[in-house]
């Protein structure tokens, strides 16, 4: 009889997908590693709220660990470590391998721009004795879940005289914060009544800054006049140096842990910065790899990837030629020849809304990394679809250095969908799948991700640049 039993266990093993709890799968001491790891990573997500704060954290860490501002027709060799910043809103980190660079890159690709709002260009006004900044959303947001929390303001302007001040108020414990005003319930009847996507508009998303006017000034705005009053002693801007300048408004809350057992994190922005900081942090720990390792962290995912500082743009493909041009090759045939992960963030099931996922193909919280075929809606229109044999690649590779894996796609088929930047990627003659961390509540302003599914991530990328 226990034979039998045995048996049946042995049968299940072989031929059984198996969708165990990583948790159960990883070592108390592997365990002790991905809480450490993570420790880490909310230090980065409280420093690097926005493309252009990441983008000066990520090339902050790059110099201390060598990486060297690359300049086209530098000499380079293997072992060498190069940046370029584009634009202070997106960077490429490269490090050159053994293997000529006609064998390709390994490429990993992530996004480090998050739904937020953005300032509009003249966007300060005054209402009632109360001044307001006009905001239009920037990326894919439930509107109603942008009020009545606290926000920060972060950015650059660019002044009259072409200097720059750069803002990040409402982060210090010292700091004021911003707030969008909601309506009382006992008022809200007509607005209760409608869809969530109308309850709160576009242009309802005012971002409260001030109610105190001068107080011996009669005239009208004077509550605007001394909110501009009190920029221009602290930066010495005007209002019409709003027009240059990119100021968003993201969440003001920390990065904390979820949990009694501790075992998830709760932060602004984990779309897409928790596959930015784990390829960053593999790429830190890549010494002398076989084949040449390009990690670009790019602006723009969430609003379609156009301009250039996104990956519709050329400065991927550019980098590439040059440094392919450097090492005396070229570029058409390093990038046939080259593999990459666009790595972004998954649906992660939620029990509460289950009926938007099909069980057997979506992601799980705890469950790992989770590797997409195919992303797109509607009859996958906009995805690229990794080939087979790929997907087998990148398969074997986790399997047998024991990352903790899952397969997964974005919702049921037509529920609705979604797009990464694997097809800008594959669209290069890449081979490219899409790779990353399932979350729950994406794209709002605090977001939730596990820690181990976290940590398998930066397994991941490691273990693909290093192969
Ligand atoms: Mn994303
Ligand atoms: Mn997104």
């Amino acid at each position: 009889m226990s034979d039998k039993k045995d048996e049946i266990k042995e049968l299940k093993e072989k031929l059984l997908l198996q969708r165990k709890n990583g948790i159960r799968r990883v070592s108390a001491e592997e365990l002790a590693k991905c809480d450490a790891f993570c420790e880490e990573y909310k230090r980065f997500m409280d420093a690097a709220k926005t493309e252009r704060e990441a983008n000066a954290v990520i090339i902050e860490l790059a110099k201390k660990n060598g990486y060297k501002e690359y300049k086209s027709g530098m000499k380079l060799s293997a072992g060498d470590k190069i940046y370029r910043n584009n634009r202070g809103k997106a960077v490429i980190l490269s490090v050159i391998g053994k293997a000529p660079i006609s064998e390709g890159v390994r490429l990993c690709a992530a996004h480090i721009d998050s739904p937020r709002l953005d300032l509009k260009q003249n966007p300060v006004y005054e209402d009632t004795e109360m001044a307001y900044f006009k905001t239009h959303y920037y990326g894919g947001i439930k509107k109603y879940q942008w009020t009545a929390i606290p926000l920060s303001l972060h950015g650059v302007i660019i002044k009259a005289d072409g200097s720059t001040v750069t803002v990040r108020i409402g982060e210090e414990e010292s700091d004021p914060v911003f707030c969008v005003t909601d309506l009382l319930p006992h008022l809200a009847a007509e607005q209760m009544k409608k869809p969530l996507a109308t309850g709160i508009t576009g242009e309802q998303l005012n971002v409260l800054i001030g109610s105190r006017p001068f107080r011996d000034d009669e005239s009208s705005e004077a509550v605007k006049l001394a909110v501009l009053n009190l920029l221009y002693e602290k930066y010495g801007v005007t209002e019409s140096d709003f027009i240059s300048a990119e100021l968003e408004v993201v969440p003001a809350f920390k990065a904390k842990d979820i949990g009694f057992d501790r075992s998830m994190i709760g932060s602004y922005g984990h779309d897409d910065r928790v596959c930015a900081y784990t390829a960053l942090a593999a790429t830190m720990e890549c010494e002398a790899p076989v084949h040449t390792v390009v990690t670009v962290l790019t602006d723009k995912e969430e609003i379609g990837s156009d301009g250039n500082t996104g990956l519709c743009s050329s400065y991927l493909k550019y980098f590439i030629y040059d440094i392919a041009e450097d090492l005396g090759s070229n570029g058409r045939a390093v990038l046939s020849a080259s593999q990459c992960l666009s790595a972004d963030v998954n649906a992660a099931f939620d029990p509460t809304f289950a009926d938007v996922n099909e069980k057997n193909n979506c992601a799980y919280i705890n469950r790992g990394v989770v590797i997409t075929k195919y992303t797109g809606a509607r009859g996958k229109s906009g995805t690229s679809d990794a080939s087979a044999e790929f997907a087998g690649r990148v398969r074997r590779l986790l399997d047998k250095n024991d990352v903790v894996w899952q397969t997964g796609e974005l919702g049921k088929v037509d529920a609705g969908g979604g797009g990464t930047v694997a097809a800008y990627i594959a669209n290069l003659d890449v081979d490219t799948i899409d790779l990353g961390v399932p979350v729950l509540s994406m794209h709002a302003p605090f977001e939730i991700v596990s820690k181990l599914d976290t940590y398998m991530a930066y397994r991941a990328f490691k273990v693909f640049i290093m192969d």
